[in-house]
């Protein structure tokens, strides 16, 4: 089967041995067999190549790397990255918290997010920040008068919305003027020279972050280009720009191939020949390009329900569990855990999960083999905004993680019983 060698050669992490997919050294039906399905399964060796490779092809400029905790912020995972000199990006005080709970300083976490509270600023700024990326004006006076009143200065990066398309999905693109991210690059200026008169404001670079799943190099240069344009018009106003920090949004493959659509290589000599010789710091906020192609969600077939228009193969795992195809009409790739060497890729499913909604659909029209119930499927590419935008919608707990690494798994988020979930809840005193 075609399948299996290219999965070989790309991906030796999540592997065929004996017609049984592997994570790295051990069996999924065997880590099916300790934890219930559905779970997630991240493999440490594919976080640290996705790191390493992006990390040694950033080698020749001067940069630094704050993973994008929003992307999967379970502590295991920010721990494997903080043990490999990653820092990380927090868009909320909690995020922060994780962040300095798997041993974060505070000098290597970059605050960012359009509606930073002022609690959240206080955190920031008491534990140690390296910078606050501000998106408004208002929120660059509420940042000085909360430094003001705690004795502090903090440190900013103006995010600059550039206006270039980054043409990806629409729910995920940033860096248009209509969307809700950064002050317009016409009012840059101005903003600057408002923050640079702040006692308690200390500016020290500029940032961009113009969307995610991005697949070409095209609207990162645009974007890029206008922001070396504005540095030097910047640093003519005496504002000292030390830092540029370029976002994340690098995108990655949901197919088969797992070739990532833009190689980290020719992603780095795009940067060297914009920003080189500018006597800046490069910063970058990788989320999914070093999450999204290190996890599974593996799911069970329930049923396999003959319709009049479709067959439906109904699974354990639901929208709760994997938002995505829901929000983002994304679509992952689903390969049987067991191949068995006669089932050819033979019948025509619509993949759906047990909630009570029709946009519970994983995906259409896709050919898999005739599967049973009990049978076990892997979700591709599960490892970025699949965890951390679960809900217990249909009173559904939250799925366990699993973290492999060679021949150990560990269980790094386990299920909650089911009444941890319900007693949540409280019955007011007059209607008991
Ligand atoms: C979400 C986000 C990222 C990470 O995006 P990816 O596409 O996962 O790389 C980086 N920076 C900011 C400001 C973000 O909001």
């Amino acid at each position: 089967m075609m399948l299996k060698t290219n999965l070989k050669k790309e991906n030796n992490h999540f592997d065929f041995r004996n017609g049984i997919l592997h994570v790295e050294e051990l069996s999924v039906v065997d880590l099916a067999k300790a934890t219930k399905t559905p779970f997630y399964v991240y493999s440490t060796g594919a976080l640290e190549d996705s790191y390493n490779a992006l990390s040694n092809s950033l080698k020749g400029l001067n940069h630094s790397i704050y993973y994008s905790v929003k992307s999967n912020s379970n502590l295991a995972v920010l721990r494997v990255l903080t043990l490999l000199g990653s820092g990380m990006d927090v868009v909320s005080g909690g995020e922060y918290l994780r962040a300095r709970k798997v041993g974060v300083a505070g000098e290597k976490i970059v605050f960012s997010g359009v509606g930073k509270t002022s609690e959240e600023m206080e955190l920031a700024l008491t534990q140690g920040i390296r910078q606050f990326n501000v998106e408004s004006v208002p929120e660059i006076l509420q940042l000085n008068s909360i430094a003001a009143r705690l004795g502090k200065i903090a440190p900013v990066s103006i995010r600059v919305n550039p206006d270039v398309n980054a043409r990806t999905h629409e729910k995920i693109m940033t860096g248009k003027s209509e969307n809700k991210f950064g002050i317009p690059i016409t009012q840059a200026e101005e903003a600057y020279k408002m923050a640079g008169d702040l006692r308690n404001i200390s500016i020290v670079g500029i940032d961009v972050h113009i969307g995610s799943q991005i697949t070409d190099l095209t609207p990162f240069k645009k974007a890029f280009q206008k922001i070396r344009e504005l540095v030097g018009s910047l640093r003519n106003l005496d504002h000292e720009i030390r830092r540029v920090d370029i976002g994340g949004g690098l995108g990655i493959s949901y197919s088969k191939n797992r070739k990532n659509p833009i190689s980290p290589n020719d992603f780095s000599k795009m940067l060297a020949s914009i920003f080189g010789g500018m006597d800046l710091e490069i910063q970058i906020e990788p989320g999914r390009y070093i999450s999204g192609n290190s996890g599974l969600l593996i799911t069970s077939v329930i049923y396999m329900k003959e319709g009049t228009d479709h067959n439906f193969l109904i699974i354990d795992a639901g929208m709760n569990d994997l938002m995505r195809p829901a929000l983002y009409d994304a679509s992952h790739e689903f390969i049987p855990v067991l191949s068995s060497s006669e089932s050819e890729f033979g019948i025509e499913v619509n993949v759906v999960g047990p909630i009570c909604e029709s946009s519970d659909t994983f995906s259409r029209k896709t050919v898999l083999p005739r599967l049973l119930a009990g049978d076990l499927l892997a979700i591709y590419s599960a490892g970025a905004y699949g965890a951390v935008m679960a809900s217990e919608y249909n009173t559904r707990p939250l799925i366990p993680e699993l973290l492999v690494k060679g021949n150990r798994s560990s269980i790094i988020r386990a299920r909650p019983d089911i009444f941890e979930t319900i007693n949540r809840d409280q019955i007011p005193y007059w209607l008991r």
